[in-house]
This record gives structure tokens, sequence and C-alpha cells, in this order.
């Protein structure tokens, strides 16, 4: 097998290299003034090794990375009970699409659109104060990380209230059905601050690791969910976790993982990695352009792909 090292350095120069770079989230000042020209990369392997290339120290917003660690936080705190608020399918639609949930009686289609995941979150919220309910979130970070210095970037949250007039609708448009039982200005006010969390592509390969080996942190041997809801959070990254790109994804990578319009990605190679990309440049559906193109080359190189070589 080639050596990990080398090939995750030769990646951060290859994509340091390329002219192209898509274009950055322009919906908030704090992304839209983000240089496009940073690149990062993180890979944890078995023995808990890092490989890590260029700004791969440098904290980002993780955006709808985020909804990976609240899906794992409300199937932890609700079990299977969360599949009453939301689905598992594919959407095919924007990520901040209204028209299905009228189909649907207000159920979001998976926990990975904005609709989903706002759902996710007033589970967790469900008979506590936003701040503990963010507290909540924040700890379960630290603990998956292994790092205390993980935080919300407060800045980063008050432009997504300010300008989330869409997130709004869709909340009090699932209210409209019953779907959220919270005061929709709580939900909405935990999920901009996740939302919001900044983290570096080194602490986001760290906070992957359980979704690699079986539901466990193999450093620390710290159980966080079981391999049975490892492998399902997994599987619904992979149908569900890139937008209307997720198809697109799967079949250039291969991989499980959820990208947020930070720039950010999380993949994971069962059993085999977890892996942090940044990029801030984003492709047509909101995905981190050179992020994919970074992981399609580590997973070619390295014979990752769960579909084989
Ligand atoms: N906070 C963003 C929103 O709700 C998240 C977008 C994303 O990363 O998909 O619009």
């Amino acid at each position: 097998m080639p050596d990990l090292k080398t090939v995750v350095a030769e990646i951060a120069e290859e994509m340091r290299k390329r002219p192209d770079r898509g274009q950055v989230a322009s919906y908030i000042p704090e992304l839209a003034g983000i240089d496009p020209d940073q690149f990062g990369i993180a890979v944890i392997d078995a023995n808990g090794e890092v490989a890590a290339g260029g700004d791969a120290d440098v904290p980002f917003s993780i955006q709808s990375v985020s909804k990976v660690f609240t899906l794992t936080l409300a199937l932890g705190k609700i079990g299977d009970r969360l599949w009453r608020h939301v689905g598992r399918e594919p959407s095919g639609s924007a990520f901040n699409s209204i028209v299905q949930l009228e189909y649907e009686q207000g159920i979001p289609r998976n926990p990975f659109i904005n609709a989903g995941a706002i759902a996710v979150t007033d589970q967790i919220l469900a008979g506590h104060e936003p701040r503990e309910a963010l507290g909540e979130i924040l700890r379960f970070m630290h603990f998956i990380a292994d790092d205390t210095s993980i935080t919300i970037d407060e800045k980063v949250a008050a432009s997504e209230r300010r300008t989330g007039f869409r997130n709004v609708a869709l909340a009090n448009y699932m209210k409209s059905f019953g779907v959220l039982q919270n005061p929709v200005d709580y939900t909405l006010g935990v999920y901009f601050h996740h939302c919001s969390i900044a983290m570096s592509c080194r602490q986001l390969a760290m906070a992957g690791r359980f979704l690699a080996w079986r539901g466990k942190n193999p450093t620390t041997g710290h159980s966080v969910v079981n391999p049975e809801r490892a492998r399902r959070i997994n599987a619904i990254m992979l149908t569900c976790g890139h937008y209307d790109g997720s198809g697109e994804f799967a079949y250039r990578v291969g991989l499980p993982g959820k990208s947020g319009v930070g720039g950010g990605i999380l993949a994971i190679a069962p059993g085999m990695a977890s892996i942090a990309v940044w990029a801030p440049g984003l492709d047509a559906v909101g995905n981190s352009h050179l992020g994919r193109i970074a992981l399609e080359a580590l997973t070619k190189r390295m014979g990752w792909s769960i579909f084989g070589e």
C-alpha cells in the first residue's frame, strides 16, 4: 500500500497548484470574506497516526458537517423514535428546499438537508433551555474529538440568524404540521449555533474516528455509539451527505461523507481512516470543489473506496 503521509503531502501540493477554486459561500460576510486559496487535509489511520497537509490546523466554519454530530446525539437520546420526525431518503433537491415538505406532511426527507437537521435539533432541545442543548452539543464535540478547545464562532452564528430567512420559513412550515415541538426561535437558535462551530481539519478528523471504527475511538477506547448505529450513520452520509451532489460524490469518491458550505468535508473510510478536508470554494451544488477532488485522489491512490479499487 502507498505511504499515507507521502500521498497526503502530494495531494496538498497538487491542490495548492490548481487554478480552479470554486466560489466561496456568499450569504454571510464571515464566509464571503474567506481566502479561497486555503486548503487543508488531515487523515487519521487505525493506529491514531495523523497525516496532515496544507492548512490542516486552521479552524473553519463546519456548517452542515455538524449535522452528522447532532444526528448522532439525537439518536443517542431518543433512539429510533427520531425517525418519526425525519426520513432517510436522499432528497434530490437543494439543501434548503421547501417543496418536498408539502407532500410529506412536514416530515423532512433526511437529517442532512436543512429542514431535517432543524427537526433533529428540535429533538435534542426537547425539554431543555437552548443554552443547555447547545452546551450538550459542544460537550459532545469535545468528547468525540478529545479536545476541549473547540468553540462556536458567535459572529457566524449572529450572521446565520440575521440572514436565515429560508430556515425560519422551513421551521415554521414544519411547525404548522406539528413536526417541531419547541418554539421555532429556540430550535433555530440552537441550529444556527451548531452550524457555527469552528474546527480545523485535524479536529474534525479526530471527531470522526468513531464512525470509522465501529462506533469506538480506537485510541481512547471510548465507545460513542454501537457498531450498528455507526454503520447506519455512515449509510446516511453516503446517500445524503452531499446535498444534491451525493450521487456524484459516491461515484467519484466512494466514501460516506458530509460536506458543509464552509468548504469542509468529513469522509469515513470504514476500518481505514477518518478524513477531513477543507477548501472554501464550492461547486454548483454547494460542496467543496477542491475538497472533493482531493478526496477522489486520496481514495484512488489508497484504494479506500468502499466499492473496491
Ligand atoms: N447554516 C447553513 C444554513 O442553514 C448551513 C448550510 C450548509 O452548510 O449546508 O443555511
